[in-house]
């Protein structure tokens, strides 16, 4: 659970429980279906193109918008005005099965249509203060910061080699949640497979290990799996017994190339 999810509930958990709950009599999406608030939309599209535009400039390595390449990485979008436009759209889409929004989304659209020139302009005066840490995105690959609070949250931790190297796998306060990475050495049944534990933060390599997924897969003897957020369970009494992990609705499993 994050920690902001952990926050709401405290301050109300009603409202949070409301929120969360499924309600396919009113739509398709998750939660509550939330109000569209017109005051806020405008913010969302600039903060959305400043994502748009710095994560293609930082995936060019250039650290500003003085760096010659930053003319040529903004062409290749379009421009300001087509990024921002783009935006418009892709913010209004969030709300396109949204019963709440459905009545004023074309007076959203017209509304941010006509206020793109100084949507633009916002974009680009923040940007020309933007300074993106040049030496660090100038190395191939960028330097990793592997660090327990940095990378628990973290989206890519599955690719991230230095990850796994390091102690800064992630686990759950109650430890019955982690992420492990696992060694195959064998099925065990339509759905599990022999394992030991390759990195873990809190179990050591070699720990025998019992996989268990929700549906069957393939797997042949020493291949990697990187495990997300895996179920996990100890016999306290047996130190031999194997480590089970287990695929829950929130785990993922990665196979290492
Ligand atoms: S997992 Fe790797 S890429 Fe992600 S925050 Fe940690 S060090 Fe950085």
């Amino acid at each position: 659970m994050s920690v902001s999810v952990h926050a709401e509930i405290d301050e109300c958990p009603r409202r949070w429980a409301l929120s969360a709950a499924a309600y396919p009599e009113l739509w398709s999406g998750r939660g509550y279906p939330q109000k569209l608030q017109l005051a806020t939309l405008a913010g969302s599209v600039v903060h959305l193109a400043l994502e748009v535009i710095t994560k293609q400039l930082t995936q060019a390595g250039v650290p500003s918008l003085n760096h010659p390449l930053a003319t040529q990485v903004l062409k290749e979008l379009g421009g300001y005005t087509r990024v921002v436009e783009e935006c418009v759209e892709r913010i209004l889409r969030r709300f396109d099965d949204n019963p709440r929004a459905l009545p004023i989304v074309e007076q959203a659209r017209r509304m941010l249509r006509g206020q793109v020139p100084t949507l633009r302009a916002r974009v680009q005066s923040m940007l020309a203060r933007l300074r993106l840490p040049k030496a660090a995105l100038a190395a191939r690959p960028p330097e990793a910061r592997p660090a327990t609070e940095t990378c628990r949250y973290c989206g890519v931790r599955q690719l991230c080699d230095a990850y796994w190297a390091g102690a800064a796998q992630a686990i759950s306060e109650d430890g019955c949640f982690g992420d492990i990475e696992l060694k195959i050495t064998g099925r065990h049944g339509p759905t599990n497979w022999d394992a030991v534990v390759a990195r873990a933060h809190i179990l050591p390599a070699k720990t025998p290990a019992l996989l268990r997924l929700q549906q069957a897969d393939e797997f042949t003897t020493g291949t990697l799996v990187r495990v997300l957020d895996g179920a996990l369970a100890r016999d306290p009494e047996d130190d031999s017994a194997p480590a089970i992990i287990t695929l829950s609705a929130r785990s993922e499993a990665y196979r290492v190339e």
